[in-house]
This record gives structure tokens, sequence and C-alpha cells, in this order.
């Protein structure tokens, strides 16, 4: 495994759409791979493929490991199936964006379906910090971050934050 550089806000890779994944080749194993090591070393609990550079639809997560109970999870080609109606705001961040942490208001509770590693077709209910995390992540594969969420105010005052922890 391989630890890969993490992209950086305002790449433009950050507001590409990615692609579908056709077949779990190789590459997409060891990229998963790879991927979870580098979210585990940034550290953080998610991450999704263009913040690697890889264009592709896949994320991986583990909302548990600093916790001290590891439970690596890779989505390939995830799709959101329902959305609860409540909305819950929670603070984010994100590791192309380090340093700043925005209030983001999203859907309580998501269904999602996405196929695993072993190319299983897969389906789950995600809540709170999980479901956050889950439209987070996917967010990035159709070229969206959390900056995107917010208002024209609040939006200038984080990149504002953020240009300043960068210099
Ligand atoms: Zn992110």
């Amino acid at each position: 495994m391989t630890v890969r550089d993490i992209v950086l806000w305002p790449d433009p890779r950050l507001t590409d759409v990615c692609a579908r994944i056709a077949a779990i080749t190789p590459e997409i194993e060891t990229l998963a791979t790879d991927m979870l090591e580098t979210m585990y070393d940034a550290p953080g609990r998610g991450l999704a493929g263009p913040q690697v550079g890889a264009m592709h639809r896949i994320f991986v997560m583990d909302t548990e490991w600093k916790e001290g109970s590891p439970a690596p999870m890779v989505f390939i080609n995830p799709e959101i199936e329902a959305r609860s109606a409540a909305q819950s705001v929670q603070s984010e961040g994100c590791l192309s964006i380090p340093s700043i942490t925005v209030e983001v208001s999203r859907p309580k509770e998501v269904t999602l379906r996405w196929t695993d590693l072993a190319g299983q077709e897969t389906r789950g209910v995600f809540y709170g910090f999980a479901a956050a995390c889950v439209q987070h992540e996917l967010d990035h594969l159709n070229g969206i971050v959390t900056l995107d969420h917010l208002t024209e105010v609040a939006r200038a005052s984080a990149e504002a934050d953020y240009a300043e922890a960068l210099s």
C-alpha cells in the first residue's frame, strides 16, 4: 500500500465529474487500498478518488477507526437511493481543504447503493456523521466541495480563512 499525495483546493480536479468504474481491475484494487492508507495517514475518515487525482467514482470511509475499531469501507459507483426530509447541520472538514471546517446542512439519513471491492452490489442506510460523510464524499465524485454548500457570505469568509491558513 502506498500513501498518495492529496490534491488541494482549488485544484481543478476537485471540480470535475468522475467517470463510472466499468470493472474492478487490479488498478482499481490498488487504488482502493492506497486510498485507505492515504486516509488513515492524513488522518481522516473519508477520501474520494479525485482527492488523490483518480477521476473515478470511488470513495473510502471509516467512521470508526478514530474510536479504536477500524471498519474500512470501499464504495464503487455509489448512488443515493433515498434521502430523509429532515436535515442536520454538521461541522465538516475536508482533507483537500485543510485547516478549516464549515457548517453544512444535509439530509440526516440517506440510503446508498454501491458496489464493494469484491464486486457485490450493496445497500446501506447511514445516519448522523456517517450520512454526512457519504454525502460529502459522493459530492467529490460530482465536482462539489463543502464550500459549494455555503451562502455567498459564508463562502467568502471560509475562503479567506483558508487563504490565511495556507499563507
Ligand atoms: Zn472532502
